[in-house]
């Protein structure tokens, strides 16, 4: 249940977070100060207000919640697909809003393990996550 993609606008703020899939890494700013990961990407840390940066992390996470989408809203995007926030495993309110794929649906679940790949189109990868250990 692959999405088409409506693609984001690349800017020098979020361009890690929609190219590092190209060297297979997912991208997401940490402050060097405080040491907390945000996301989305802003200018500087969310927290105290100091300098982020893009850092690697596992890519590892779990699904916090799900929903199957069976209903055309746009005719660019077929359904169904899975629109999920996943929580990653690098600190507990660190979520992103992402699509699963390569799951069947009666096996979908909150607390699921999965593993971030990326869907490319054009420059952009698009980090969705799927079965851990499955890439
Ligand atoms: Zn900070």
């Amino acid at each position: 249940m692959s999405a088409p993609r409506i693609l984001p606008d690349i800017t020098e703020v979020n361009r890690p977070f929609w190219t590092g899939g190209a060297t297979g890494e997912l991208l997401i700013q940490r402050c060097a100060d405080c040491a907390r990961w945000q996301h989305p990407p802003g200018p500087s840390c969310g927290t105290c207000g100091r300098a982020v940066a893009a850092q690697v992390v596992s890519g590892r996470g779990t699904v916090f919640t799900f929903t199957v989408n069976k209903q055309a809203f746009h005719p660019d995007v077929r359904p169904p697909y899975v629109i999920a926030i996943v929580t990653l495993d690098e600190q507990d309110d660190l979520r992103l809003p992402t699509n699963l794929v390569d799951i069947a649906e009666a096996e979908l679940r909150c607390g699921l393990p999965v593993q971030v790949r990326f869907e490319m189109y054009e420059d952009v990868f698009v980090p969705v996550f799927g079965p851990v250990g499955d890439v």
